[in-house]
């Protein structure tokens, strides 16, 4: 397991790449807005309450005119794929193992046979 080296697990990075810069939490419905960046669609629709001009993004500043906000559903599949990692890992520990090491690594490693 390579990645381990680095100190963080797979889960580990799933859960970090599915957290919002603004609550600091796991994604809950994830919205992209016009710089790429993504939040919570609710963190997102309470930083602009109110506005009707200048929306910029609490991650980069990037300001925009109008306000854009479009379903994440790559991210929100990531976030259930975590939350489900976080369920299994309150229950059972050594189920969590099998998903990091076993099932990710393998499915990977079929994928990449068949192409
Ligand atoms: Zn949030
Ligand atoms: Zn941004």
């Amino acid at each position: 397991m390579a990645l381990e080296k680095r100190g963080l697990t797979p889960v580990e990075i799933l859960r970090d790449e599915a957290r919002c810069s603004i609550c600091l939490g796991i994604f809950q419905d994830p919205v992209s807005i016009h710089c790429g960046h993504s939040f919570c669609r609710s963190c997102i629709t309470r930083t602009w309450e109110g506005l009707t001009t200048n929306f910029s993004c609490p991650q980069c500043r990037e300001t925009k005119s109008h306000k854009t906000l479009r379903p994440n559903w790559e991210l929100a599949n990531m976030v259930e794929l975590a939350n489900v990692i976080e369920a299994a890992k309150s229950l059972n520990l050594q189920q969590v193992r099998e998903v990091e090491g076993g099932e990710n690594l393998r499915g990977q490693k079929l994928q990449s046979r068949r192409l």
